[in-house]
């Protein structure tokens, strides 16, 4: 459950500016779950009904959406290049999304849209390791030394990644090439490339698979979906 203070949400309810949400609190003028609360920096929770004077207000509503990114899309909300972007596929919603980290231009697969700040902050703080599935087609094929490597951990810009699994699901002999499946527990700036470009064997080809216990099961590429309330509160 999430807690928020309580002259933030009768802020962003549009009821008052902080400020006057703070006096309207001190006044005695606000009640939480039929109690009047008086104390500044009170935290409340999401479902918690809150009225001012007696009127309720209105919260904003949060939505969360697993959306299976195509290749050749940016996740940003807008491109200078006039390229696509992932909010580009949200526009008939009356929310304003935005992604829960970044997947490259070129990398396809699951991203989290949401409207919820908090949700993201959560998610995307580095002290919270969600793990993400990636499958890369690399050249080359991975020795049993390179590995040991990606999974003990590789030195990359001045630190070493954390502990990392990898499968190999397929070599292609033929192509020199292998389709390799890497879960981290970290998002740092292209990792998964640098990764791989660090032992000599660059990616070629990068989808995202899974994102904590979310998979993209029978989402299309370009679709996506809302999160049930028992997904999200799963990924807190
Ligand atoms: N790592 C990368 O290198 N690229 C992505 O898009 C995601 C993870």
């Amino acid at each position: 459950m999430v807690l928020q203070r309580l002259q933030k949400v009768i802020a962003e309810a549009g009821v008052a500016s902080r400020r006057k949400a703070e006096k309207l609190i001190v006044e005695g003028r606000v009640m939480v779950d039929g109690k009047p609360v008086t104390e500044l920096g009170s935290k409340v929770e999401t479902v918690s009904n809150i009225t001012v004077d007696g009127e309720p207000i209105e919260r904003e509503s949060h939505h969360t959406y697993i959306f299976y990114k195509p290749r050749g899309v940016v996740s940003t909300a807008s491109d200078d290049k006039g390229r696509k972007t992932v909010v580009d596929y949200f526009e008939d919603l009356p929310y304003r999304l935005y992604p829960i980290g970044r997947l490259d231009y070129d990398t396809s697969g699951l991203l989290l849209m949401t409207n919820d700040g908090e949700l993201a902050n959560l998610l995307m703080h580095p002290r919270n390791k969600v793990a993400k599935v990636y499958v890369a087609k690399i050249s080359g094929q991975l020795t049993p030394e390179e590995i040991n490597r990606l999974t003990r951990g590789i030195e990359l810009d001045h630190r070493k990644t954390a502990p990392a699994k990898v499968k190999v699901l397929r070599t292609d002999h033929k192509k020199k090439s292998q389709i390799v499946q890497l879960t981290i527990h970290e998002g740092h700036y292209h990792q998964v490339k640098k990764m791989f470009k660090a032992v000599k064997h660059p990616v070629e080809k990068l989808a995202r698979e899974k994102y904590s216990f979310l998979t993209l099961d029978s989402l299309v590429s370009g679709k996506y979906r809302e999160l049930s309330h028992a997904e999200v509160d799963r990924l807190k």
